[in-house]
C-alpha cells in the first residue's frame, strides 16, 4: 500500500554490550551468530564521539549476490535529525543498521567524527549509539532493570527522571509496585505505547551522542502518540538523529530529508526545498499525504 507503509522489524533491539547471565542474552547471542566476522580488530580503540557520521560511497549486500547499498555518499552532521524516506526495499533500515555494525560494508566506508567505525572498538561504537524502534525489546523483570539495562551503574534518582522524560510517571504511578512491578510475561502487560516509552526511558538514560530511530507504524491513541512525539522531540535534541521514517510530522520537522531509493541517495534537503524539486520527495510526500486523508 503506502509507500511508507510497512512494519520495520529488522534492526535488533540489542546494541548494547549485556552482562552475562541477565535475560536477554540469548538473544544478544542470536544476533552476534548472524554476525560472526564482527569483532573488534586489533588496534581498535575507544572513542568518545560528538556524532558526526559519514557515508563514503558505502556499498553491502545481504550474501545473495544483489546489491542492497550501491555506492551511498552521505554526511550527517553532529546534532542533526536526518530522516530517510524511500519506497518499502530500498535500503533505509540496512544503512541505518550499518552504523552500529550489525554488518559490515562490503565496499567504501563510514566514519564517526573522522574515525573509520571498524576502527573504534564495538563497546565504544555500540555504547555511544541509541536506538528506538517499533519492535521494543522487553525482558522479563521490572521496570527498573528493564530502563536501567543500557546503563547499570546508573542511580535511583536518574532512574526516575528517564522515566519522567519518557512520560512514563503516570503508568509507574498506577502501577502497585512503581519502579519495581514487574514486566513481561508473568507480570503486567504493557501496551504498546508503555513500552515504547520505556525504550525512550532506557536511551535517555544512556544519553548517547548517536539515536537511530526506527519509527513505528503502528496506529496508537491520540494522547499516547502525541506523548511519545513529545518525548522522542526531547530525546533526539542535541544528538544525531537518524530516522527511518514514516510518519509526516517527523519527516516535515527533519532538518534533513534523504530519499533512498534503489541502494542510493536520490535526493536530500530540507522539505521544502524537496518539494520544490519537484520530484521523488514530492511524490512520495503526496501519496503518504494521501494516505493520512484517507485515515
Ligand atoms: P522498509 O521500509 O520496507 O523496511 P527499507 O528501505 O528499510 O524498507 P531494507 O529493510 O533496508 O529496506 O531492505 C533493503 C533490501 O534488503 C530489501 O530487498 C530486503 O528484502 C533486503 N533485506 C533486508 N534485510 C535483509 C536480511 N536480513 N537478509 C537478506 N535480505 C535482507
Amino acid at each position: 500500500v503506502g509507500v511508507f507503509y510497512r512494519p520495520l522489524e529488522k534492526i535488533s533491539a540489542v546494541v548494547e554490550t549485556y552482562p552475562k547471565g541477565i535475560a536477554g542474552f540469548r538473544r544478544y547471542m542470536a544476533l552476534l551468530a548472524t554476525a560472526p566476522d564482527i569483532v573488534d580488530r586489533p588496534g581498535a580503540t575507544a572513542v568518545p564521539l560528538r556524532g558526526e557520521i559519514r557515508f563514503e560511497g558505502v556499498r553491502f549486500g545481504y550474501g545473495d549476490g544483489r546489491p542492497v547499498l550501491d555506492g551511498v555518499d552521505l554526511a550527517v552532521r553532529a546534532g542533526e535529525t536526518l530522516a530517510f524516506v524511500g519506497p518499502s526495499g530500498a535500503g533505509k533500515t540496512t544503512l541505518c543498521s550499518l552504523v552500529p555494525r550489525f554488518y559490515d560494508v562490503e565496499g567504501g566506508r563510514i566514519t564517526i567524527d573522522g574515525h573509520d567505525i571498524r576502527d573504534l572498538t564495538l563497546a565504544s561504537l555500540r555504547g555511544q549509539i541509541g536506538i528506538v524502534q517499533q519492535d521494543v525489546f522487553l525482558f522479563a523483570g521490572t521496570i527498573r532493570e528493564n530502563i536501567a539495562y543500557g546503563r547499570l551503574d546508573a542511580s535511583e534518582a536518574e532512574i526516575r527522571a528517564a522515566a519522567h522524560r519518557a512520560r512514563l510517571d503516570g503508568l509507574i504511578e498506577t502501577l502497585p509496585d512503581g519502579l519495581d512491578t514487574v514486566v513481561g510475561e508473568r507480570g503486567v502487560k504493557l501496551s504498546g505505547g508503555q513500552k515504547q516509552r520505556l525504550a525512550i526511558a532506557r536511551v535517555f538514560l544512556k544519553n548517547p551522542p548517536i539515536l537511530i530511530l526506527d519509527e513505528a507504524t503502528s496506529a496508537l491513541d491520540t494522547q499516547t502518540e502525541r506523548e511519545i512525539q513529545a518525548a522522542l522531540a526531547e530525546l533526539t535534541e542535541g544528538r544525531t538523529t537518524l530516522v527511518i521514517a514514516h510518519r509526516l510530522a517527523t519527516i516535515r520537522h527533519a532538518d534533513r530529508i534523504a530519499v533512498v531509493s534503489n541502494g542510493r541517495i536520490l535526493e536530500q534537503g530540507s522539505h521544502d526545498a524537496l518539494v520544490a524539486a519537484n520530484g521523488a520527495y514530492r511524490r512520495l510526500h503526496a501519496a503518504q499525504a494521501g494516505i493520512v486523508a484517507a485515515e
